[in-house]
């Protein structure tokens, strides 16, 4: 971790708070710049320039772009967080009035710092967990586009909400989708969430050929574009799993009163069925922009747009079917981790990321990928009210576990 000079930057903090309360620009800070959900959110802020400014950005690995990004949008403070970047980085942006820092510790305090408003933790995977828990407790607002945080510890995540000023919103289609769905209802009123799926690029392939399947043949999702970590968990369905869980915290809903549906056509972004039988259904185009746009809007309202219109006669089928849950058996397994709470997700999470990048590499077939997955839960002890420390250490043992289960 490179730590740069604390007093100055608690003067300059200050100052800048001062100045954010002149201008009134929300400032954002983005976790995870350089992917998907982090260059679209770029985009979409400098669409309107009176309302937000660019206040942090952190990328894991891919330091040109970060430098780029930093050139561009010129932010107060940039986080790589592979220490052996730092000097790359550093040495690119030397000339600018940008704060250089690496590490996870780095990142976690940044987002503490008094000018940032609302964090956009959009990084991959279990990476997510420490700023985000540090952003709550620093009562940030939080534009959460890392599920796994949820999925690894959303017991723990609940519980710091309650006691922070910090609110989160989801940057996910699906539970802005609930979210809409839900403004001025009665949480006694909700019967069951129906949270809708594409299905993946396998949806209509047989059973037999999953276990000769590519990695590049996953990485064709027919409807969404997404990092690749996401549209692995697509093709095989554990990201609807994660929703599921994303969406039983979210909302405070049990697992069993989340029904998934399969719309192949991704314009039904999800619906709520209330009490009465009535169904609410938010629809759009399958578009990340769409769910970004409205958790940055949030509190407030909406951001107006042109864009991103949908023809309503170029859809004029809209299809849902039962997901098929033999063919994709990581649903079940996700449904039986969130039932068991504790540190079950958690051991299910750490295996997926372990699996799913040893697929990527094309070191395992898509079917060990549920192998992994299942045998490294069965060998994980079970801690039924895990603390932060539990969730390091679960995750950690996961890991390892499921690395050795790769041959
Ligand atoms: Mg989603």
């Amino acid at each position: 971790m490179v730590v740069s000079c604390l007093h100055f930057c608690n003067f300059a903090n200050l100052f800048a708070t001062i100045i954010m309360h002149i201008d009134n620009k929300r400032n954002i800070a983005i976790l995870g710049s350089t992917g998907s959900i982090g260059r679209q959110t770029l985009d979409i802020m400098a669409e309107y320039p009176d309302l937000f400014e660019v206040g942090l950005l952190v990328a894991n690995s891919s330091a040109a772009l970060l430098i780029e990004q930093a050139k561009r949008y010129l932010p107060r403070r940039v986080i790589i967080a592979r220490d052996d970047l730092y000097p790359t980085v550093r040495d690119a942006l030397k000339d600018l009035p940008i704060d250089v820092q690496s590490g996870a510790h780095a990142i976690a305090e940044a987002v503490t710092f008094p000018e940032v408003d609302t964090v956009v933790t959009a990084m991959v995977g279990y990476s997510g967990l420490e700023p985000t828990i540090a952003a709550i407790n620093a009562g940030k607002t939080i534009a959460l586009a890392n599920k796994e945080t949820l999925v690894v510890a959303g017991d723990l995540i609940t519980r710091l909400l309650q006691s922070s000023k910090s609110d989160i919103y989801p940057v996910d289609s699906e539970h802005g989708a609930f979210w809409q769905c839900l403004v001025g209802e009665r949480h006694d009123d909700i019967d069951r969430l129906l949270l809708t799926a594409s299905g993946g690029p396998f949806r209509t392939m047989p059973r037999e050929r999953l276990a000769t399947v590519t990695a590049a043949d996953a990485l064709k999702h027919p409807n969404w574009a997404m990092g690749a970590k996401i549209t692995i968990d697509s093709a095989t369905m554990m990201n609807k799993g994660f929703e599921m869980i994303e969406a039983r915290w979210l909302y405070d809903i049990e697992p069993d009163r989340i029904t998934i549906v399969v719309h192949p056509q991704s314009i039904v972004h999800s619906m709520v069925e209330f009490v009465d039988g009535s169904v609410k259904a938010q629809l759009g185009l399958p578009d990340m922009h769409l769910p970004i746009r409205y958790a940055l809007g949030l509190p407030a309202g909406r951001l107006a747009t042109p864009t991103h219109r949908m023809t309503l006669k170029d859809y004029a089928s809209l299809t849902f079917e039962e997901p098929d849950r033999e063919k994709f058996p990581l649903i079940d397994v996700a449904y039986d981790a969130a039932r068991r709470g504790g540190n079950a997700p958690c051991v299910m999470n750490a295996a997926n990321e372990i699996a799913v990048a040893a697929f990527l590499e094309g070191s395992i077939g898509f079917n060990d990928i549920h192998r992994i997955i299942t045998t490294t839960m069965e060998r994980v002890p079970y801690i039924a009210e895990p603390t932060y420390d539990d969730y390091v250490a679960t995750n950690t043992e996961a890991r390892a576990i499921a690395g050795n289960l790769k041959h």
